[in-house]
Parts: C-alpha cells; sequence; structure tokens
C-alpha cells in the first residue's frame, strides 16, 4: 500500500492546470498486510484474546481461483458491503471546517478516474459483496456526467440485485438534474446544511449560495426519494445555537436530521477535541426544546436515533469522535484519483489507478482490494496519543 496523495499545483476555482502525470509503469499489486496496534475493538469477530491479532493471511495470498469467492471480510470478521465514491475533489462551496478559502491543490485532471473505470472497479467490487454505493466528493454534482455514472452504477448486477445508489451533495444545482437522477436510479438523498441563516451560510461557507442550497432542497423535496437526509455538522461558536432551528427546518421539509461530530479532517488542521460539540451536548441542547425518544437497535448504522414525539420526524447523532461505530464499520472508500481507502482515516492508500492503467486484470484488482480491507485495522485511533491526521483532507477522502 501507499501513501498516495498526489494532488496537482494550488488553484483558485476549477478547473485546474495539469500537473504531472502518475507514473504509469507500476507494479502489480504484492499485498502486505499489516494491522497495526490500535484501540481495541468491539468488532463482530474480532477475537477478545489478542484484538491486534495479525490479519488473515489468507485475504491477502488468494489464487486467482478463489479471489472471487467469499464476502469482503477484514481480520476482525467485519464484512463490507458499503462503497463510498468520490467523484470529484473539487466544490462550489469552501465550508470553513472543510475547505480553505483559495481552495485546494485540486488533482490533475489525467490522474481522476475515468466512468469507464469507476464502472469497472465498482463491477469487481459487486463481485466480491459491496451492495450499495455513495456517490460523494468534493461535491459530486459538479461532474459533468453524473446523471450518466448513476446510472452506470445502478445498472451493475450486486448479490443482492442492482447496486444501491445514494448521494451526499450540498444540493446546488441538484434542482436541475433532481429529475435525471431520480430516472438514473438515484434511491437516496443526503443534503449537508449547517445552518438556516442565510448571513451566516454565506460567512460559514464563503459563497452566496443559499438560495440554490434551498431550490435543491425543495426538489428533493418534490421528488420521490425518501428518507431525504440533512446532514449539519456541530461547531462550537458556529451553529451551537441553532441545532433546534435545524431541526425544526428538517420537520418542515419532511427531511431527517442527523447531526455529525466534527471530525479531524479539515484541510487547516485547527479541530480540536476540547472545543468540539459532541453527541450529548447537542442532545442536551435539543432536549430544551422537543421530547426525543430513543428508535431502538442502531444496527449496523452510524446514527444514534430518536424519533421527536409529536412528529412523524426523527433526528440523529452520528457522534464518529466520542462514540465511534468502528466495530460495525462496513464502508471501503474509493478516492476520484482512484485510491483505494479502508478508512476515512487510513494513513495508506491502494493505488488502484495505477493498477488499472497498467493493465491489471480483474482477478488483480480483486486481488488488491481484498488486501486493502485484510489490513483494515480495528478503530480510527483518534483518542490515541500518536494519532495522525490523514494527509487527504475530507474533501479529497470524501465524506
Ligand atoms: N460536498 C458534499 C457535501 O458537502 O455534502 C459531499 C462531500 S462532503 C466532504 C461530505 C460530508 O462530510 C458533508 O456532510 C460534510 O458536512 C461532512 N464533513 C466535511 N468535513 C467534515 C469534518 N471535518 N467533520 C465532519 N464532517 C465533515
Ligand atoms: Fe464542499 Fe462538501 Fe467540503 Fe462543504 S463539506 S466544502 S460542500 S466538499
Amino acid at each position: 500500500m501507499t501513501t498516495a496523495y498526489h494532488p496537482g499545483r494550488p488553484s483558485a476555482d476549477p478547473p485546474a492546470p495539469a500537473a504531472a502525470p502518475r507514473p504509469t509503469a507500476v507494479a502489480l499489486p504484492t499485498p502486505t498486510v499489516r494491522v497495526r496496534t490500535a484501540q481495541a475493538p468491539s468488532s463482530p469477530g474480532a477475537d477478545p484474546d489478542d484484538p491486534t491479532r495479525p490479519a488473515d493471511a489468507s485475504s491477502a495470498a488468494r489464487s486467482s481461483e478463489d479471489v472471487w469467492d467469499g464476502p469482503l471480510v477484514d481480520s476482525f470478521g467485519r464484512v463490507h458491503r458499503d462503497l463510498r465514491i468520490s467523484l470529484t475533489d473539487k466544490c462550489n462551496l469552501r465550508c470553513t471546517y472543510c475547505m480553505p478559502a483559495e481552495g485546494l491543490p485540486w488533482l490533475a485532471k489525467e490522474n481522476v478516474l475515468t466512468t469507464d473505470e469507476i464502472e469497472r472497479v465498482a463491477r469487481v467490487l459487486a463481485r466480491v459483496g459491496i451492495v450499495e454505493v455513495r456517490l460523494t466528493g468534493g461535491e459530486p454534482l459538479l461532474r459533468p456526467d453524473i446523471v450518466d455514472v448513476v446510472r452506470r452504477l445502478h445498472a451493475i448486477e450486486g448479490p443482492e440485485g442492482p447496486l444501491d445508489i445514494s448521494m451526499t451533495t450540498n444540493a446546488i444545482r441538484l434542482d436541475r438534474v433532481m429529475e435525471d437522477l431520480e430516472a438514473a436510479g438515484l434511491s437516496r438523498l443526503n443534503i449537508s446544511l449547517d445552518t438556516v441563516d442565510p448571513e451566516r451560510f454565506t460567512k460559514l461557507t464563503r459563497r452566496e449560495r443559499f438560495s440554490a442550497v434551498q431550490a435543491g432542497i425543495a426538489a428533493a423535496r418534490a421528488s420521490g426519494l425518501r428518507p431525504l437526509k440533512i446532514n449539519a455538522v456541530a461547531m462550537r461558536g458556529v451553529n451551537d445555537d441553532e441545532f433546534c432551528d435545524l431541526l425544526r427546518f428538517a420537520i418542515d421539509h419532511e427531511a431527517e436530521l442527523r447531526f455529525i461530530e466534527q471530525m479531524p479532517l479539515d484541510a487547516g488542521h485547527v479541530w480540536s477535541r476540547h472545543t468540539m460539540v459532541d453527541g450529548a451536548e447537542i442532545l442536551a441542547k435539543l432536549s430544551a426544546e422537543f421530547d426525543l425518544e430513543p428508535v431502538g437497535d442502531r444496527g449496523s448504522s452510524p446514527a444514534e436515533v430518536f424519533r421527536v414525539r409529536g412528529t412523524d420526524a426523527t433526528v440523529g447523532v452520528i457522534a464518529s469522535v466520542t462514540a465511534p461505530f468502528c466495530g460495525a464499520c462496513d464502508r471501503v472508500r474509493l478516492t476520484a484519483d482512484g485510491q483505494l481507502r479502508n478508512c476515512l482515516f487510513a494513513r495508506e492508500e491502494s493505488d488502484l489507478l495505477s493498477l488499472l492503467r497498467s493493465g491489471g486484470s480483474d482477478e488483480d484488482v480483486a486481488r488488491m482490494i481484498r488486501a486493502s480491507i485484510g489490513a483494515k485495522r480495528p478503530g480510527h485511533g483518534i483518542d490515541d496519543p500518536g494519532f495522525l491526521q490523514p494527509d487527504r483532507p475530507m474533501s479529497a477522502i470524501g465524506g
């Protein structure tokens, strides 16, 4: 595995100038499986006597005959079914917790996966057990062929039928493509909205696009896609006085609100564990105005969900930092430049782009995927003294 984040030169808004092409002469995968000591896992199937036992070497050393056999399982027994695909690292907003005002050094165009390449990787992943795909970014709606991407991915047959395709978006441009996305097979939408105050929105995103986002939310509401979710990152001194307003907004728009604890994935590396708003505080603030009733077993869902009494709505808290759900994680991520990441916080990546472009077969791709999952650590380790934020910011990983 490599640490292969090679963005192009810094630039202002897209389009970005091309950077030096990625080298094409690469070795086919000779996977090294490493599991480092991290947090004690609570993962299903983990060995309670030796939580950091080495990965099952068989996942890495499969012959071409059996590379298609069995689920995509890691060394702690976690079966992977959920693929996140980042379609671009570019964005039309500059949320302060995600991107610097001047943007980032964008990926060079020639290093971004083509739609054919994305489809091929997704097809291989579906053969080894992936059933759902979430499209993200950057801003996925900036991909000019977004409707085609959805159509082609939804046409892939997974273990449980056509792949289930969802999207996380800031909703700008959504009103223009909503009907086509639905017709292409998109099944669900998560829209990110951290404030319902237009002026605050402009400050927080550094762009005057509040009304464009509202148009996108209206289009999503008018569509048949349900549940419609709204994601809000909780931030001290930014929106911690409007959690109840956000919930009222979501209820009024027939959406399910999910608060997300802010994670150390900002490009500016200014996140602090001491100042972040945690899930307990979010719930305390909501409870001042709403009567919340816990909803059953959360299963593998990252959100702890509550019914809002007196309404049909639910509200959830994704406490990725203070109550990590790593033990039930079933996700694998593909970056826009074709790097496979087994965790948001992974410090190593598997270079599928180079493999694809140097003639690797589908078996080689499947083998690299299995090796990556085989090396997945038990947890993100944010609380470890030696925790290091990944080189890639969230916008270049895909949230
Ligand atoms: N641009 C799209 C959007 O904003 O929905 C998709 C990409 S964005 C990176 C995906 C999600 O990650 C958004 O809901 C965003 O709020 C969230 N996010 C970004 N940076 C984050 C951070 N440091 N901590 C927690 N969530 C973050
Ligand atoms: Fe763009 Fe989404 Fe990051 Fe905001 S959170 S800057 S909308 S990628």
